[in-house]
């Protein structure tokens, strides 16, 4: 038995073959051309998972299903993309139907973070976890909250949005229309805006941490030290609403590594109301590349 797993992103889509103990056995990738009809897309991806299947001489018996992850918001009870920023031309279609024509098995949709969040319970940093919150920040902010040895997922798969969660009311306006939301002001896109505004040129993500932590910079030091904070918050918010073991953080901007993990351990010793809180352990995601697809076809390969 295998699945197919799909991670609709805002640049690319994986594809992927997955057994049910999470292995790849085959993957491959597309760019999300966003100038074609999102129905073309479909067909572009179905035709490249099905091709993965006829080189693995599958049988139509041996596909369990289909798994695909999404950036929200999206609304998985209607099987539809709803409106994600990166994701314009995609906004109200309804992907699970369009699956429908090229697939006769189960078809499933979730948000990619939600996704994500399983890939790293079924073979990541959260095996041993039944509580546990995952957390990405990447161009965005978003979380897939597992609890109690299930996902939760909201009435419209859209629970873990946590990018719009007030971190600082007084953090500047963010797109959404509340002010101070935690990716507004701790996001990779964040940190680029801020770093730029402070150097008064383009500045990289990755630029911005390198200036700041090799001590060359002090004002980029000052505002990679205030994100630092703000990750820290968030998290504090996430164990006083969820009481996790523990929390995961992936995305590209946790690629910085042991200062950020430093820092928001530190903030949440020194923050989190309960006991069990203040020792909240914040690991790093184990898996990078995959995660999206193993995490999609895991929404038809386990019982989440
Ligand atoms: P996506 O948002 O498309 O899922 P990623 O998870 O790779 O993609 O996140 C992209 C964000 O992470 C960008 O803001 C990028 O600048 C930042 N980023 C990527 N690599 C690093 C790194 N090594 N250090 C800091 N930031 C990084
Ligand atoms: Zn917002």
């Amino acid at each position: 038995k295998v699945a197919i797993g799909i991670d609709i992103g805002g640049t690319k889509t994986a594809i992927g073959l997955v057994a049910p103990d999470g292995t790849v056995l085959a993957k491959t990738s597309l760019p999300t051309d966003l100038a074609l009809p999102p129905s073309v897309m479909v067909d572009n991806i179905a035709g490249a998972a099905k091709r993965l299947v006829g080189e693995k001489e599958l049988l139509p018996a041996d596909l369990q299903g289909v798994g695909i992850g999404a950036p929200g918001p999206l609304n998985t009870k209607l099987g539809q993309i709803a409106e994600p920023p990166n994701l314009r031309p995609w906004w109200g279609f309804p992907v699970v139907d369009a699956f429908k024509r090229h697939f006769d098995v189960p078809i499933v949709l979730e948000n990619d973070a939600t996704a994500a969040a399983l890939a790293e319970k079924q073979t990541g940093a959260a095996k041993e976890a039944d509580h546990f919150v995952y957390v990405t920040i990447s161009t965005g902010i978003g979380a897939g909250i597992y609890s109690h040895g299930r996902l939760i997922t909201g009435a419209t798969g859209n629970a873990g949005d946590i990018g719009h969660m007030v971190v600082d009311p007084a953090g500047g306006d963010c797109p959404c229309g509340q002010r101070g939301c935690f990716e507004h002001i701790a996001s990779g896109t964040a940190v680029a805006r801020e770093a730029s505004a402070l150097l008064g040129r383009p500045v990289s993500t990755k630029e911005a941490f390198d200036l700041a932590l090799s001590g060359q910079d002090a004002a980029l030091e000052q505002l990679v030290q205030r994100v630092f904070r703000y990750i820290g918050v968030g998290c504090v918010t996430l164990i006083n609403t969820f009481d996790p073991e523990l929390i995961v953080i992936g995305g590209g901007v946790s690629q910085v590594g042991s200062p950020l993990f430093d820092a928001v351990s530190g903030y949440i010793r020194d923050h989190a109301l309960n006991p069990s809180g203040r020792r909240t352990p914040v690991v790093p995601a184990a898996l990078h590349q995959d995660a999206g697809l193993i995490g999609a076809a895991a929404l038809v390969l386990t019982d989440y």
